[in-house]
This record gives C-alpha cells, sequence and structure tokens, in this order.
C-alpha cells in the first residue's frame, strides 16, 4: 500500500517501470548475444532452458564465449545493435520531459542494458536499472551473478517469478519510496505479472499483446486492480503514453485501445519469436 506522510507531501510524479527484453526492445538481450556471436553456444542456450537456471547459465556460456576469443569488445559492438524503435524511445523522452521517474527492471544484466542504452543515447532517461549484477573482469570476461542471490534467503514468491529476482518485490519498494500520482508498469512476459498485481485501480499495467503476461491476466483478473492497456508494438506504446500524460484525472478509458478507432499494424513477425523465445524460458 501507498504510504502516507505527516509532512508536507512531496510532489507527486509519476513512476514508469519497464521490463526490458521484448519490452523496451525486440528481441531477447541474452539471445542476441550468442545469436551473433556464437551460434554453436546459441544452440546449447536453446537445448538447456529449463534444465539450468537462467542466469546461472549466462555466466556459464560467457565463460565460454571468452575461452573462444571472443572480446568485450565484440560484446559491447553487438549490444549497440540491439534494435530500439524510434517510438519506444520517442515514448520515453515524452515520459521524462513531463517530470516522471523511470526504472528498468529486468532480468538480463546490467552490461546488456546500459550498453543498449547508451548506444542510443537514453540511459540518462533512466533513474535506476534493477537487473543482474555483471561486470567485466580485467581479462575481458563478463561475469553475470544473481540479482537475488544465493547468499541471501530465498524469496518465496508464490507468483510465477524467478529464484533470482521477484519484479513484484522490487516494484513495491519503488511503489513504497514515494507518494506517486500513478505507477505504470509496462511487460511481456510471466515474470512481469507479480509486479503488475502490485498495481492499484489508479495506475496501468501496459501488456504486451498475445505473450505470456497477456495469458497470466487473463488467467488471473482477479488479482489484477489497475487498468491494462495491451499494445502490439512501439507505436502503441506512443500512444497510450500519450493518452497517459494527458489525463488529468485518475480515471483511464483503457477501451480506448482495446478498440482503436484506426487498425493496429499487423502483428509484427518479431512477436512470433517472442513467443517462441519465451516459450523456451518459461
Ligand atoms: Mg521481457
Ligand atoms: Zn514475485
Amino acid at each position: 500500500m501507498p504510504s502516507t506522510t505527516s509532512n508536507s507531501a512531496p510532489l507527486s510524479k509519476r513512476l514508469f517501470v519497464f521490463d526490458f527484453d521484448w519490452t523496451l526492445i525486440d528481441t531477447d538481450s541474452d539471445h542476441w548475444v550468442f545469436e551473433h556471436l556464437s551460434e554453436e553456444l546459441y544452440q546449447v542456450q536453446l537445448d538447456v532452458v529449463g534444465k539450468v537456471q537462467w542466469t546461472d547459465l549466462q555466466q556459464r556460456l560467457l565463460g565460454e564465449l571468452y575461452d573462444r576469443g571472443v572480446s568485450k569488445e565484440d560484446i559491447e559492438r553487438t549490444l549497440s545493435q540491439v534494435p530500439f524503435a524510434p517510438e519506444m524511445i520517442e515514448a520515453l523522452r515524452l515520459m521524462k520531459s513531463h517530470g516522471a521517474e523511470l526504472y528498468i527492471l529486468s532480468d538480463a544484466n546490467t552490461v546488456y542494458i546500459e550498453t543498449a542504452l547508451k548506444a542510443h543515447n537514453i540511459d540518462q532517461l533512466f533513474t535506476r536499472i534493477i537487473t543482474n549484477p555483471a561486470v567485466f573482469d580485467e581479462r575481458g570476461r563478463l561475469n553475470v551473478v544473481r540479482y537475488h542471490g544465493l547468499d541471501k534467503e530465498p524469496h518465496n514468491c508464490p507468483l510465477p517469478c524467478q529464484p533470482n529476482i521477484c519484479k513484484g518485490l522490487e516494484i513495491q519498494k519503488l511503489i513504497d519510496a514515494q507518494s506517486w500520482e500513478q505507477v505504470v508498469y509496462m511487460g511481456d512476459s510471466t515474470n512481469d505479472f507479480c509486479p503488475s498485481t502490485r498495481l492499484q485501480s489508479k495506475d496501468v499495467v501496459l501488456a504486451r499483446r498475445s505473450l505470456l503476461l497477456e495469458k497470466e491476466i487473463r488467467e488471473n483478473p482477479q488479482l489484477i486492480k489497475a487498468n491494462v492497456i495491451y499494445w502490439d508494438n512501439a507505436k502503441d506504446v506512443l500512444k497510450a503514453t500519450q493518452s497517459i500524460l494527458g489525463s488529468t484525472s485518475t480515471v483511464l478509458t483503457p477501451p480506448t485501445f482495446s478498440k482503436p478507432s484506426e487498425p493496429l499494424s499487423p502483428v509484427e513477425s518479431s512477436d512470433l519469436k517472442a513467443r517462441r523465445a519465451q516459450a523456451i524460458r518459461a
């Protein structure tokens, strides 16, 4: 629940929190790196999904990538080529220009996200990136560890969260830190459901259409209090952003987006890839 303060309340702002893979970008960064730098390790990644914890798997595969001679520069160059839709960047800039605070809450890692954001000159838009910590060692080998480490007690979230991060716990800390005018969470996958349940009736979930977050919401509607706006692509996100920022009251009319006056763009082929990438990670 939002905390109340007895002192003069700080100027209320909107809080926007984003998943990264298949939400801000139209790919999965963990796949992107291996897809472009080692077809063989990419295949290993696909083959062992579900058998090994995902962050631990990335750590092991990054060691093998280093052993094959792939350098820090190779990884950084590949990440700087991660696709970022212009309308998504426009939406982020619009949020920031309206005084909102922007956070990323992701199961990728700090190096992947920061490198991709810097390549598009949008890293300064975000207050903080909450994700698995990663760092290159002096040899240029990238190391990534779990955000919720093995040294901590398990988070024991009853919702479908991975052991290395419960996004619900993390967004709750952000929600409780300030008296927000409105909270918006944007995601696509199963692990985006838990943070979506933390939002209140004045808040908005921007759920990518036809993917696993939508499935969770439709199967467990009683757990969602916020307005849900479904989106297919960055153009939809930009329209939704304009609507959210333009609304002065806390009441939104999400049906505008469920039944747009102009037809939405055809489902992009990337959605098929998204479904495949999600299916193998779920
Ligand atoms: Mg995602
Ligand atoms: Zn959780």
